[in-house]
């Protein structure tokens, strides 16, 4: 979605309000994260012109389903995300990093969305915090399971004792 922002800065506007919603699957959902199965992303708020200088401020949602990096399973969360943004129809030298830039008086948000969540969105996702994940031994779902297989590292302290023991025999 690209907005137009003309009136906006022509202040026969003062305030114009967006929303935009657009769902992703395949590889339009891959490009945040392999882990992403699919969802529905959205942004809305308000761009504002006060005495010339525009500023956006909103909100962006994912509402997706993840795969979770411990034990596989799919899962539902929404993650949402603040906007704030400063635009400028051109750029001054070393204000640069702190400004969208407007192209003719236009604004591509969905662009402004994309690179907001690339940054936003972590790179992997747990079905939650204590996720126990999958056995390394026989595989099972340790959340659903209780396996018997022996996960505990050995201490090597003692392997020391072990040897003591061996050289006793
Ligand atoms: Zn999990
Ligand atoms: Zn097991």
């Amino acid at each position: 979605m690209v907005l137009d922002l003309r009136e906006l800065i022509g202040e026969s506007v003062k305030v114009l309000p967006f929303a935009e919603e657009r769902s992703l699957a395949g590889e339009d959902a891959k490009e945040f994260s392999d882990d992403l199965l699919s969802g529905v992303l959205s942004a809305s708020g308000r761009v504002e012109n006060h005495a010339g200088c525009l500023t956006l401020e909103g909100e962006l949602a994912l509402d997706g389903e993840f795969r979770c990096a411990r034990c596989c399973r799919s899962f539902r969360r929404v993650f949402r995300f603040p906007m704030s943004y400063r635009l400028a129809e051109t750029l001054a030298g070393e204000d640069t990093e702190e400004f969208l830039l407007l192209e003719d008086g236009c604004l591509d948000l969905s662009e402004v969305v994309r690179c907001q969540l690339l940054l936003e969105l972590p790179s992997r996702f747990l079905c939650r915090e204590d996720c126990l994940g999958l056995c390394p031994v026989c595989g099972c779902d340790r959340n659903v399971t209780q396996c018997s297989c022996d996960l505990r590292e050995r201490d090597p302290r003692w392997n020391v004792l072990q040897n003591f023991f061996d050289e006793e025999d």
